[in-house]
């Protein structure tokens, strides 16, 4: 199994993502966070984030996704991942919540969900 991150940044005006440097984010995680593969979308939720969700997921995969809360998640997440056949059960979805949070609280919580991605992946 791969390890992908799929990060939305909720258009990049969300008051509840406003601590977070998206930029900064990513690049700590990619130097400090060993992961297959990570994407950034402004909104998952949406038609055209569905369809990335529809041609990039693969049942191959966990994917962490860090992104508004879970339960908004489960909801808004659900179409994409129905779309690209994969099962949105713990064995291919970790979410992490990104609202409220500054950069380094995202960063440590990603890296646990990650962690745990591999335990699952191995
Ligand atoms: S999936 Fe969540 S974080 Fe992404 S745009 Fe929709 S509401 Fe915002």
């Amino acid at each position: 199994m791969k390890i992908a991150i799929l990060m939305c940044a909720c258009s990049g005006v969300c008051p509840s993502m406003a601590k977070i440097n998206f930029f900064d984010l990513m690049e700590r995680l990619r130097l400090e966070v060993p992961h297959d593969f990570m994407v950034l979308h402004p909104r998952l939720c949406e038609e055209n984030g569905e369809a990335l969700m529809r041609d990039l997921l693969k049942p191959d995969t966990v994917y962490v996704t860090p992104a508004c809360n879970e339960k908004h998640q489960m909801k808004l997440l659900a179409a994409g991942f129905s779309k690209a056949g994969v099962p949105m059960d713990d064995k291919h979805w970790i979410p992490v919540t990104l609202a409220q949070k500054d950069t380094d609280q995202a960063f440590a919580d990603i890296k646990a969900a990650v962690e745990k991605a591999k335990g699952i992946a191995s």
